[in-house]
């Protein structure tokens, strides 16, 4: 990834800031780690929770997510197609890069550091149910599960399973209560 004009200015008040002791490198670590952990999934989040609330949107994102996902004001782009695929009671989906690490940014956020690991990226394909079950997550062997791989051209996200006591609660709550990890498909949310 080139770096954008706002991310070497960006980087150059970090370095002025650390080396004036006005800045605490913790606390920017923190905030990029806030950044890949909740901020960058929550617009996937929001789009899962708008999925399970409105029939129409889960279709349109279902059917196309590029042009689904085009309405909103996502950027760091990243995402030529970006392709949903939908848990249901019968399929299990995953995503990986076996390649590299092509991850839907602009949805996402930053991948975590073992969604770059060769070991993830090659044993997802070989072996998913002995990885899901290191990330805890469990899914039953009558399921089937599917590996998703992505590229540079299409960038794969999960529309995970809505767990059936959430079913009262808003769309708002909702997103908040959608993980990155189950985006990925490593995790189901309970
Ligand atoms: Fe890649």
């Amino acid at each position: 990834m080139s770096s954008s004009p706002a991310a070497l200015r960006a980087e150059a008040l970090e370095s002025l800031l650390i080396e004036k002791g006005l800045l605490d490198p913790a606390v920017v670590d923190d905030v990029i780690e806030r950044y890949n952990e909740r901020i960058g999934p929550m617009r996937g989040a929001q789009l899962v929770a708008r999925a399970w609330t409105e029939p129409d949107f889960k279709q349109r994102l279902l059917a196309d997510g590029s042009a689904a996902i085009a309405e909103y004001d996502f950027e760091g782009g990243q995402v030529d197609k970006l392709v949903v695929v939908e848990n249901t009671d019968t399929v299990h989906n995953m995503v990986v890069c076996t390649l590299c690490s092509c991850y839907p940014w602009a949805v996402l956020g930053l991948p975590p550091k073992w969604y770059k690991d060769p070991a993830y990226r090659s044993r997802v394909v070989r072996e998913p149910r002995a990885v899901l079950s290191e990330f805890g997550t469990d899914v039953p062997t009558d399921k089937t599960i599917r590996v998703w791989d992505s590229s540079a051209e299409v960038r794969y996200m999960v529309l995970p399973q809505m767990p059936p006591a959430w079913r009262s609660a808003d769309v708002g709550t909702l997103a908040e209560r959608v993980t990155r990890d189950s985006m990925i498909g490593v995790e189901v949310l309970a």
